[in-house]
């Protein structure tokens, strides 16, 4: 039987390397396999945007377009906006119903976004009961396999609490999804801490070539190479954690003349740049490709809300019966 795969992205705007590399490049595969769900996690976005959403309507346009410039492809994977899908408010509420505060309160992600997001206040309903509304998001498709990286492991565990706490209360109604771990190289943001938005330390797949060069030049490298002269470490440098990626071929060789001081960061960043633009290529003429078609980002939208609202109308049904609601 196909195996069912639900993922979802918080729309943040123009996706990055670390994006690419972290789990576009495993829902590519998936789609190729498997039945796939894609959303776009708006109201997720809310949880912790919700004083500025300004920008979210023109986030969620920018990020479909990647995702469709990478090689998403809306024949085979259902891509749909989440708020489009009201029927996954209602299922989170039916489930906010049988799941205990504590078990909410435990999950790691709470406390440490609480430290993380200081200027934002996100002391809410909202933010506290989202494993909620992830539960719901992966029940409502009944998903067999949901992507993840290690961090949000506490999250899918809480899904599977609240499907054994329904089934017992309720009768045997969902299967327990299983986490498809993914193994994706760690890709360092210029200033060596993991690509992220968040950080202001990214390269966007849509940099012209000039930025991508000014952001790889930027990026931090071994310390003790303060001159020229200087041997360096190559693991101790963020460029060549991206060398690995993009370098793969001749990467003995990079490390070698790091170690020896044949060449000077400059050289050696100036190839990984080159190496970026060059990969970039046909992505980026896809992405204008599709700028040029207006709205298409929404039509692409509707046609996969029609394949996920039959699914969702009936899960809905059954939990409704089963929660005395029908
Ligand atoms: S030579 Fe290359 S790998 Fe070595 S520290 Fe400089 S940028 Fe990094």
């Amino acid at each position: 039987m196909t195996q069912r795969i639900l993922t979802g992205y918080r729309p943040t705007g123009k996706l990055h390397l670390g994006n690419l590399h972290g789990n576009l490049r495993g829902m590519i595969e998936l789609q190729e396999k498997a039945e796939c769900f894609f959303f776009i996690a708006d109201w997720h976005a809310l949880t912790t945007d919700y004083q500025d959403p300004s920008l979210l309507h023109a986030y969620i346009e920018e990020m479909v377009l990647d995702w469709l410039a990478a090689g998403i492809d809306p024949d085979k994977a259902a891509i749909y906006r989440q708020s489009d899908l009201p029927e996954v408010a209602e299922f989170q509420l039916y489930l906010s119903m049988i799941t205990p505060l504590g078990w909410l309160e435990r999950v790691p992600s709470f406390k440490e976004q609480q430290e993380q997001l200081q200027g934002k206040d996100i002391a809410t309903h909202g933010f506290l009961g989202y494993p909620v509304l992830q539960a719901a998001d992966i029940l409502m498709v009944r998903a067999d396999g949901v992507p993840v990286g290690e961090d949000q492991l506490p999250h899918l565990e809480l899904t599977r609490e609240i499907v054994r706490r329904f089934n017992f209360l309720y009768g045997e109604t969902f299967a327990e999804p299983r986490s498809l771990l993914s193994h994706s190289p760690r890709i360092p943001g210029t200033d060596g801490r993991k690509m992220s938005k968040s950080y202001g330390n990214y390269i966007s797949l849509t940099d012209p070539p000039d930025e991508i060069k000014r952001k790889v030049l930027s990026m931090i490298t071994d310390p003790a190479r303060r001159t020229r002269k200087d041997p360096g470490d190559p693991e101790k440098c963020s460029a060549f954690q991206l060398h690995k990626v993009y370098s793969a071929d001749g990467l003995a060789g990079i490390a070698e003349k790091c170690r020896t001081a044949a060449w000077g960061c400059v050289e050696c960043k100036g190839i990984l740049a080159e190496r970026v633009v060059e990969s970039l290529l046909p992505f980026q003429e896809r992405r204008r490709e599709l700028e040029s078609r207006p709205g298409f980002a929404w039509e692409v939208m509707e046609r996969g809300l029609a394949k996920v609202k039959p699914v969702a109308g009936g899960v809905l049904a059954d939990v409704r019966m089963r929660m005395g609601i029908d």
